[in-house]
């Protein structure tokens, strides 16, 4: 087996993965790729042409016909194989998330062992879900069954955040299901996904299966409108993902589109705050706040609010920031300097809007990084539910506190203060509240004394509102995404 890349300081031009082959795009638009924690080019990634969207669809299609004949068993195989390529380089890929996107080193890895449970749950599917159903004599001499069965070439298009864990959601399904992919990874972080596709060559599947471009809105959109797709897998934020879905529907594609995010996490008075803090700082700050989901609004319900205020902006100021690969580093920076910038207008916002800005961390300087992209851990205290700062989705480290008397409040507030339905979490040794919190709350993503409700692979990513546009969800409800459904009923 070849040896699959390590962290390298420049990886030069990357190249597409079209028909079985790595090749040089001839595109004349390339754009670097960044290090956030160094402010250094580390790749570029070429923008690819309509020719090369088109190839490699058409290459994705003439393999369909031989993948979908190949014994699911086989086809399983290769998934196998895939999942043990992953755990022997389990570093490397981890590692090369942290350079490209920022995350610190553990939180890459929990990445890594995601996509790796996608991958196990993917085997898993083949002999359960896609099996289908039969019943004997539904009526006289008749027999009817269901036959689930793949429906072609899929594209899949990631975001920055979590750029070789999202498409995941989708592409082990897919293989494992008959279909053929063309993949577009977010091209400010396509470094974790080139490196995806240098473990899928390894394993020497038939040439056109996967297939791998790079690019932004014109590539998406040419995948989306092109005939011999038949349906994106897109997670991305909620204003590309509402124009995704609409694109899709006009050219008659299904479209799972799982979007942004605004989470309520809620603290009751009867809380263990010692207990909680460590969970509410990685829901507020880890990923540096770039997760869909993060904490953004922290609820302080009674008179839990001044010990919760104190403790969470104690513990957050003294965490560590610095390069994710440095293993004592707490919080990596912001993915792009674009993307810091647009934080820190945010939080100008919040005090102009009349936020009380607690913990401030637009200064923040790592001196062994002094050109890295950092933001420190923000909090404002006196934040109402109405200010834009508690409405947008601001994607980095800024927790809002806002104050509330009663479990009621909070929850009305997360049902009609955001759009969004992602998820929220509450933190309660009530089981009674917790239970009202589940069943009343408008959101996909529930968690009971946990500060990211992130859904193993064999669960279905939740979503509610404009956090989630479509039917079925990623992870295992795309079995019935990739399938469609025929029922035989038989006379004999
Ligand atoms: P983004 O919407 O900017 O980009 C997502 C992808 O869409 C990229 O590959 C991009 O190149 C492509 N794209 C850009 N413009 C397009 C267009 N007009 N048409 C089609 N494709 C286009 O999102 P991002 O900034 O890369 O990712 C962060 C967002 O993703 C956040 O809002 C976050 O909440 C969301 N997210 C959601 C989930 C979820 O499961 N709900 C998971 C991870 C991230």
């Amino acid at each position: 087996m070849a040896i699959l890349p390590e962290v390298q300081s420049y990886y030069g031009r990357l190249k597409l993965y079209i028909n079985g082959t790595w090749v040089d795009s001839k595109s004349s638009y390339t754009q670097p790729v960044m290090n956030p924690a160094k402010d250094e080019v580390i790749a570029e990634t070429p923008f690819a042409t309509m020719d090369e969207v088109n190839k490699a669809v058409k290459a994705a299609v003439e393999a369909f016909e031989k993948w979908k004949e190949t014994p699911i068993t086989t086809r399983v195989q290769y998934i196998y194989r895939l999942k043990q390529i992953m755990e022997d380089h389990f570093e490397e890929i981890s590692r090369i998330t942290t350079q490209n996107h920022g995350k610190i080193i553990d939180e890459a890895r929990g990445e890594s062992r995601r996509l790796i449970e996608n991958i196990e749950t993917a085997c898993a599917i083949a002999y359960t879900l896609a099996k289908g159903e039969h019943i004997d004599q539904v009526a006289s001499e008749i027999d009817e069954t269901l036959i689930r069965e793949p429906l072609g070439v899929f594209a899949v298009i990631g975001p920055f955040n979590f750029p070789a864990l999202a498409p995941f959601w989708f592409i082990p399904q897919a293989l494992v299901l008959g279909c053929t992919l063309v993949v577009k990874p977010s091209e400010i972080t396509p470094l974790p996904m080139m490196w995806c596709f240098k473990a899928l060559d390894e394993l020497e599947l038939p040439p056109g299966v996967v297939n791998l471009v790079y690019g932004s809105r014109e590539v998406s959109e040419a995948l989306i409108r092109h005939p011999d797709i038949q349906g994106i897998a897109f997670v991305g934020s909620t204003p590309t993902g509402k124009y995704v879905y609409r694109l899709a529907g006009e050219y008659g594609k299904r479209a799972i589109v799982q979007a942004g995010a605004k989470n309520y996490i809620v603290v009751m008075p009867d809380t263990d705050l010692d207990k909680i803090i460590p969970a509410l700082l990685t829901s507020f700050f880890g990923n540096t706040g770039q997760r869909c989901l993060s904490g953004s609004n922290l609820v302080a319900v009674g008179e839990v609010y001044e010990s919760l205020k104190r403790k969470f902006v104690e513990a957050a100021s003294r965490l560590k920031l610095g390069y994710g690969l440095d293993e004592s580093v707490e919080m990596g920076p912001i993915v792009s300097m674009n993307a810091k910038n647009r934080v820190i207008n945010y939080i100008e916002k919040g005090i102009s809007e009349g936020a009380k800005l607690i913990l401030d961390g637009r200064n923040a300087y790592v001196a062994e990084y002094p050109k890295g992209y950092f933001i420190g851990p923000t909090i404002f205290d006196d934040v109402t539910p109405d200010m834009i700062i508690a409405r947008d989705e601001i994607f980095g480290p800024v927790a809002n506190i806002i104050r509330v008397d009663r479990l009621n409040e909070a929850i009305e507030m997360i049902n009609t203060k955001t759009s969004y339905g992602n998820a929220a979490c509450i933190f309660t040794s009530s089981g009674r509240e917790a239970r009202e919190f589940r069943r009343r709350v408008k959101c996909g993503n529930i968690g009971i004394n946990v500060g990211i409700a992130a859904p193993m692979a064999f669960f279905p990513f939740g979503g509610w509102r404009e956090s989630f546009f479509g039917i079925l969800h990623g992870q295992i409800d795309c079995v019935d995404f990739f399938t469609d459904k025929k029922i035989v009923i038989a006379r004999w």
